[in-house]
C-alpha cells in the first residue's frame, strides 16, 4: 500500500507535464480540472487555505480516475490515487456529491450498482477461474458467452466467480476504500474456496482492480500462488502459437479498435487486441488519436454518478475522435465501454461491435 498517497499532490500542484493528456481537461477546457489543478486544490485544502464546500467537492469528484496522467508521468506519481484519498476524506465528512452515497448504498447492499440482486455463487471447483463482475453480468451478457467460447476453443473451461459483483474499483474511486476492500476480499475468498490458482480477467479495468489498485490503494494481498491473467492477451498468445484460428470476415467498413478505459494502466496489452483483429479483418484498422499509452477513457466508472455531464462528453470525445479518423465501425471488449458507446454511437453514425463476440463468431 502506498503510505500517505495524498502527499503526491505536493509534487503535482505546480507541474504541467501531463496536463496535455488529461481527458477531463480536454473536454471541459477548465484549468481547475487538469492534473495540476486537482493537485493545487487538494494541497490548498490541506494547508487550510480552502474549505471543502459543495463546489470544492464537485471539483474533486470531477476527475475520471483514468490513470492517463500517471501513465505519462516520468516519475510515476500516483495522482489518481491521491485524488481518491481526498475523496475518502470528503465522503467521511458527509460532503461528497449525493450520487456517490446513492451508489455506495447499492454497492453495500447488492455488491453492484445495476440491479437489486446479490451475486450468484461460484460455478464450481477448478484451477482456473474467470471473474465475471457486474458489467459483464448486467450490461452486456454476450461478452461472457463469447469469451467462454474462445477459451473453450483452447481447452480452458474456467470456474466463474464474482458473478454480478463489482471489482472494487467503483467504491475505491468514489471514496469508499473499506467497501472496495470488502468486495475484493469476498472474491478472493471465493477463489480460495474454488481451489483456483489462476484468475482470468475480461478487461484491463478488472486487471487493474485486482492487481495494482488492490495492492497500492487497499493494501490487500492475493492468496498465495494466485496469478492474474487478462483474457485478450492470453488469446493473442494462443493465436500466435497457432492454437486459435479465425476465418476472415467480409466486413468492408473502415474500423478502429478502441482501447478500453484503464488500458493505460496495463501497458503490456496494447498489441494483443490489434493482433487478434488483424487475424480476422480483411483490411488493417485505423487508429484513434487517443490510443495506446494515451488512450482516453469512456464515460463509465465513478464519474457517471458524480458528474454525468463530463462523463457524457468523454463518450462524445472518443466517438468524435473515431469519426475524424474516418472509422465507421468501432471495436472494443469492455462491456461497460460497449454500453457507453452504444448509447451515443447512432448520433455519430458509427457502429459498435464487441471484440469477444466478433472473435467468437469467426472461430475456424
Ligand atoms: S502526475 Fe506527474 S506529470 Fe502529472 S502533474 Fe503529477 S508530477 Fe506532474
Ligand atoms: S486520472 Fe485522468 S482525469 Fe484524473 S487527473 Fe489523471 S488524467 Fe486527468
Amino acid at each position: 500500500m502506498i503510505e500517505n498517497v495524498i502527499e503526491t499532490t505536493e509534487n503535482c500542484r505546480y507541474c504541467l507535464m501531463c496536463r496535455h493528456v488529461c481527458p477531463v481537461g480536454h473536454v471541459t477546457r477548465k484549468e481547475t480540472l487538469t492534473p495540476h489543478g486537482w493537485g493545487l486544490t487538494i494541497a490548498s485544502v490541506r494547508r487550510g487555505m480552502l474549505e471543502i464546500d459543495e463546489k470544492v467537492a464537485e471539483v474533486i469528484y470531477s476527475c475520471a480516475d483514468c490513470g492517463t496522467c500517471r501513465a505519462n508521468c516520468v516519475t510515476d506519481q500516483p495522482l489518481p490515487s491521491a485524488i481518491g484519498a481526498m475523496r475518502a476524506e470528503i465522503a467521511e465528512k458527509g460532503l461528497a456529491p449525493q450520487g456517490a452515497y446513492d451508489v455506495h448504498e447499492k454497492l453495500q447492499e447488492w455488491q453492484n450498482p445495476y440491479a437489486q440482486q446479490a451475486p450468484d455463487l461460484a460455478s464450481g471447483q477448478g484451477e482456473v477461474a474467470l471473474f465475471v463482475g457486474d458489467d459483464a453480468r448486467y450490461l452486456n451478457q454476450s461478452t461472457l458467452e463469447a469469451a467462454l467460447l474462445l477459451l473453450q476453443a483452447v481447452g480452458v473451461r474456467p470456474v466463474l466467480v464474482g458473478i454480478g459483483r463489482n471489482n472494487g474499483y467503483l467504491p475505491s474511486s468514489l471514496g469508499f476504500p473499506n467497501t472496495a476492500a470488502q468486495l475484493i476480499q469476498i472474491t478472493l475468498d471465493e477463489l480460495t474456496s474454488c481451489g483456483a490458482s489462476t484468475l482470468l480477467l475480461l478487461t484491463p479495468g478488472d486487471y487493474y482492480a485486482f492487481g495494482q489498485m488492490r495492492e497500492e490503494r487497499l493494501g490487500l494481498a492475493l492468496p498465495d500462488g494466485l496469478t492474474l491473467q487478462e483474457v485478450i492477451p492470453y488469446l493473442a498468445e494462443q493465436q500466435g502459437a497457432g492454437n486459435l484460428n479465425f476465418r476472415k470476415t467480409d466486413e468492408q467498413a473502415p474500423y478502429a479498435y478502441v482501447d478500453p478505459t484503464h488500458s493505460v494502466r496495463v501497458t503490456t496489452r496494447y498489441d494483443a487486441p490489434r493482433q487478434l483483429l488483424a487475424a480476422l479483418m480483411p483490411k488493417p484498422g485505423l487508429e484513434l488519436f487517443w490510443r495506446r499509452e494515451r488512450a482516453h477513457p469512456l464515460g463509465q466508472g465513478a464519474l457517471q454518478y458524480t458528474n454525468s455531464h463530463i462523463a457524457t462528453h468523454l463518450n462524445y470525445a472518443r466517438l468524435a475522435d473515431a469519426l475524424e479518423r474516418g472509422a465507421q465501425l468501432l471495436v472494443t471488449e469492455d462491456p461497460a465501454g460497449l454500453a457507453q458507446m452504444e448509447r451515443f454511437a447512432g448520433r455519430f453514425r458509427l457502429r459498435v461491435q464487441g471484440l469477444y463476440e466478433l472473435l467468437a463468431g469467426q472461430l475456424a
